[in-house]
């Protein structure tokens, strides 16, 4: 589950992590009132607005209605309903989102942090991650964040710098001081970035994320060291032992198909292919995708109905499928253990009569418990279904209906 800046940052803030402090705007009409609550808390003079969406680059992004930039500074208050006006309610086209952009449903008002000091503020790069060859957690930094951390990644790889923590042993004191000496720090902001990346690796280990990223964590010109980006991913399997993070989901943000199928307890990611997929079972259906690649198609998706494939689950499963307009043909692949071929034939038989018309053809595997009578279920029904026992048979009746 992705989460906006200032969920992040409040989970961050609740583990001791120092954070530029905001308000969160949701209609025009509040504007000036959370200004005032914001500079009221902070003693801030200048605010900076930023666009809550789930993706990055807002700073160099552009609102196609406006042309304003996704996070916009103003030094006082007298400009600022007008360009918050400028960015709230339209839609913010940056370098991850698609060329429609994202449509901004609430801004943050930020504290200013770059206030002028005996020395500039400097943008730092931080991001906290799970490195699966390695097998633990690591600490990316370089002291060249900000907007353009891409570049730096690719130009100078040797400014990236890796911090593993061994999960037997957690994050330790001396890696932290590592951290902060590696980003060039001294005195106060040396002590102050080890107290933040130990903050910052508790807060990344107790909510169960899967992904920090912080960019900037700024140096203030007066030594304090603090996010002032906050991307947090959090892992959906963990949200079980979060309870109270289940109301930061924002289903506006997430593919609508994956909501329904989510809702209707199907497990389904979607691909960019043009065959489509039911499976049960994550395993089969991995092999399920490879079989459609090798018979020439591409998955369209990725679905699994789980252990109950009833005509209900069946029928919902097609219906979120053939949502989308690449679909050429759907294989389903059923192994019948505990579900009953049969049932699932005839799931398929009834869902394919109660929507009418499926416009493509189907392939239907059903292996295991009474796979016989299913398949002569299949092949009695008239319908525009094709069935096949072993997956090389399903793979190539794929590739025939392709052709
Ligand atoms: P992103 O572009 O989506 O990554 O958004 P960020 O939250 O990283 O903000 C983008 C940029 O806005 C930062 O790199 C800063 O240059 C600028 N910015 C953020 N906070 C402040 C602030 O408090 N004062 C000023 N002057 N600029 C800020
Ligand atoms: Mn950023």
């Amino acid at each position: 589950m992705n989460l906006h800046e200032f969920q992040g940052k409040s989970i961050l803030n609740s583990y001791g992590v120092a954070i530029q402090r905001g308000v969160v705007v949701n209609s025009e009409s509040e504007i000036m009132d959370k200004a005032k609550e914001l500079q009221d808390m902070t003693g801030t003079e200048g605010i900076v607005i930023k666009a809550q969406i789930h993706a990055g680059g807002r700073g160099k992004g552009e609102v196609t209605e406006t042309g304003s930039h996704g996070v916009v500074f103003c030094p006082s208050v007298d400009k600022l309903e007008e360009k918050v006006k400028g960015i709230l309610g339209g839609h913010l086209v940056t370098k991850q989102t698609s060329a429609e952009g994202k449509k901004v449903n609430r801004v943050l008002l930020a504290e200013d942090v770059y206030y002028p000091g005996a020395t500039e503020p400097s943008e730092i790069y931080m991001s906290v991650l799970l490195d699966r060859e390695k097998e633990c957690n690591i600490i990316m930094y370089s002291p060249e964040g900000g907007m353009d951390i891409e570049a730096v990644a690719e130009e100078t790889p040797d400014k990236i710098f890796k911090e593993e923590i061994d999960p037997r042993l957690g994050l330790q004191g001396f890696q932290c001081r590592r951290i902060a000496f590696n980003l060039g720090l001294s005195g106060q902001a040396f002590k102050e970035m080890s107290k933040f990346v130990r903050a910052l690796y508790n807060a990344y280990v107790g909510c169960d994320a899967s992904m920090f990223e912080i960019n900037p964590v700024l140096k203030t010109s007066d030594e304090k060291i603090i996010a002032v980006d906050a991307k947090v991913t959090l892992d959906d399997n963990g949200l079980i032992r979060h309870k109270d993070y289940a109301e930061m989901r924002d289903k506006t943000e997430e593919d609508p198909m994956e909501v329904e199928a989510d809702e209707a307890g199907l497990s389904y990611v979607n691909l960019d292919g043009n065959v489509g997929c039911m499976v049960n079972g994550a395993g089969l259906a991995m092999a399920t995708m490879d079989i459609i690649k090798l018979s020439g198609g591409n998955p369209a998706n990725f679905l699994d109905v789980g252990g109950t494939a009833d005509a209900e689950r069946v029928e919902k499963a097609f219906r979120i499928i053939l949502k989308d307009e690449n679909v050429e043909a759907i294989l389903v692949n059923i192994f019948g253990g505990i579900v009953r071929c049969d049932r699932v034939a005839q799931g398929v038989v009834d869902a394919y009569k109660n929507m009418g018309e499926i416009p493509v053809p189907i392939i239907v595997r059903l292996q295991g418990t009474n796979a016989e009578e299913a398949k002569k279920l299949i092949d009695d029904s008239g319908l525009n279904v094709h069935s096949a026992v072993l997956l090389q048979e399903a793979a190539d009746k794929v590739k025939e209906v392709l052709a």
